[in-house]
């Protein structure tokens, strides 16, 4: 792949937020809603912090990363005064002690071993640590998250537990071709948000769906989701 100069990238990352926030905005009111109610969380795996720092610097207030290790090794350059970040990848319990200070969400809790082993580690530290059920809703067996069956007796486990709290669901739907069945996905995972909202349980607090990526966050958009991930169509290619 061609290499591109620094100013490039800068110019580049400064259009695609735009862009990325415009296609945000026209979808959330096609389905009633206002781009208000959709945020924008800008994925900087892989990516040095010069460019997560200019994107910061042009209307980024959350970034996700994937990586314990990488998102610890970058975090002293970043300039994160007026931006999140939020743990998005699949956490090892040996790692949670580590990270649970330094983000202000783990979007990707998936197992009662895990959750267990966030609130026992918070509640050492003395603080809450927010959390996302991350939901298998392909039902693939490569992927992390928990299965649909399992979800309910996942969440009322969480909701349990002294020092970690639920905020809503993450989900990362099977790759589709075909836009129909993409939309099946991302209109059950919001029935199912729904659904858990409803019951209104004490300590479970059913506000984030976070679902959409480069390639289908506009999708995701239109089927309700409030959070969408997008690392690709603002950073370019990840170069790993
Ligand atoms: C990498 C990643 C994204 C962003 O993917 P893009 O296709 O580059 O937008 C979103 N969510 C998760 C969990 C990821 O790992």
């Amino acid at each position: 792949m061609e290499k591109l100069s620094v100013e490039t990238r800068f110019s580049d990352i400064e259009y695609n937020i735009e862009k990325i926030k415009e296609r945000i905005g026209t979808a959330a009111v096609k389905s009633g809603r206002s781009e208000n109610d959709v945020r924008l969380m800008a994925v900087s795996k892989t990516v040095e912090p010069i460019f997560i720092n200019h994107a910061i610097e042009h209307g980024i207030d959350l970034i996700g990363e994937n990586k314990v290790q990488e998102f610890l090794s970058k975090k002293p350059h970043l300039r994160l005064d007026n931006c999140e970040a939020h743990l998005i990848g699949h956490l090892q319990t040996n790692k949670v002690r580590q990270i649970i200070t330094e983000v202000s969400m783990i979007q990707s809790v998936d197992s009662v071993k895990l959750a267990n082993e966030i609130s026992k580690r918070s509640e050492s530290a003395g603080i809450v640590t927010e959390c996302l059920v991350e939901v298998n809703i392909g039902g693939e067996e490569s992927k992390s998250g928990v299965d649909e069956g399992y979800l309910t007796e996942l969440v009322h486990e969480i909701s349990e537990m002294k020092a970690l709290k639920i905020k809503g669901l993450m989900t990362i739907p099977p790759i589709c071709e075909d836009e129909t069945r993409l939309n099946k996905y991302f209109s059950k995972m919001h029935r199912i948000f729904i659904d858990i909202m409803d019951k209104k349980l004490d300590n479970v607090d059913m506000t984030i769906l976070s679902m959409g990526m480069s390639s289908d966050y506009e999708a995701a958009v239109m089927n309700g989701s409030t959070l969408v991930r997008v690392g690709t169509a603002l950073f370019g290619h990840r170069i790993y």
